[in-house]
């Protein structure tokens, strides 16, 4: 899951602070800081929808509904999935979160399978990872009594696992710059950020091109190796 910053509230040409009528009306400003890709499963957006992070059904003020602090952007899957879960100020510390802690440090992840929990972490932290998971359905495979044909994003993870590692095949074999250039252009037009990075786990100038190019990457969660270190703030 790709660790990444929202930044704060965006301005209007005179400087002044955006307040927004509709929660809708912040779509475009988010795609513009996060990129269009899915805040949970990392899918590539076509109809970006504005994901609350504490939901409107749990009836929210109308200030935490058009609060920029509670939006992220999320795929049809993640957001119908998490959509009645009761997420609330007194629970968010049960689940990790995109824009506050660095998720990376949490998944790993496998070709032709689900994220997996990292086993480096503690008890606590596993079960916030697995809550974190069952939060938007991504713990479900086929098998799954859950698991819906209609839910793609295992199948579209595995399309992308597929490309990154066509693509490091073809960078041995041509190991130059415009290689490099046009393999980013292939990541950030499939999405699945954590499986390109995993991918060229060994090669940090393709892992910090990667943070780059995918627009909202929080790059204060790697260290000069690329390397996820705990974010600052965060709870991983
Ligand atoms: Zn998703």
């Amino acid at each position: 899951m790709r660790p990444v910053e929202r930044g704060a509230i965006p301005c209007d040409k005179n400087g002044n602070v955006i307040i927004f009528k509709e929660y809708g009306d912040a779509r475009n400003y988010l795609i513009g800081r996060l990129g269009d890709y899915c805040s949970y499963c990392e899918a590539p957006l076509f109809t970006p929808a504005i994901e609350h992070v504490q939901p409107k059904k749990e009836g929210l003020s109308p200030e935490l509904e058009k609060d920029w602090c509670n939006f992220l952007l999320a795929c049809t899957y993640c957001n119908s999935n998490k959509g009645d879960k009761p997420v609330n100020i007194n629970n968010l510390n049960d689940y990790f979160w995109a824009d506050r802690d660095n998720t990376l440090r949490a998944f790993r992840y496998e070709k032709d399978r689900i994220p997996q929990i990292k086993q480096s972490l503690n008890a606590t932290q596993q079960q916030i990872a697995q809550n974190s998971l069952e939060l938007t359905g991504l713990s479900r495979e086929r098998g799954h009594p859950k698991f819906s044909k209609k839910d793609r994003r295992c199948e579209k993870r595995n399309e992308a696992w597929g490309k990154a590692e066509r693509a490091k095949l073809n960078l041995n074999r041509q190991p130059v710059d415009c290689m490099r250039e046009q393999i980013i252009d292939t990541a950030t037009s499939t999405g699945f950020w954590s499986v390109w990075m995993t991918v060229f786990q060994d090669d940090t100038d393709m892992r910090q091109r990667l943070i780059n190019a995918f627009q909202g990457t929080c790059t204060q969660c790697f260290d000069n190796n690329t390397q996820p270190i705990q974010r600052m703030g965060g709870n991983i």
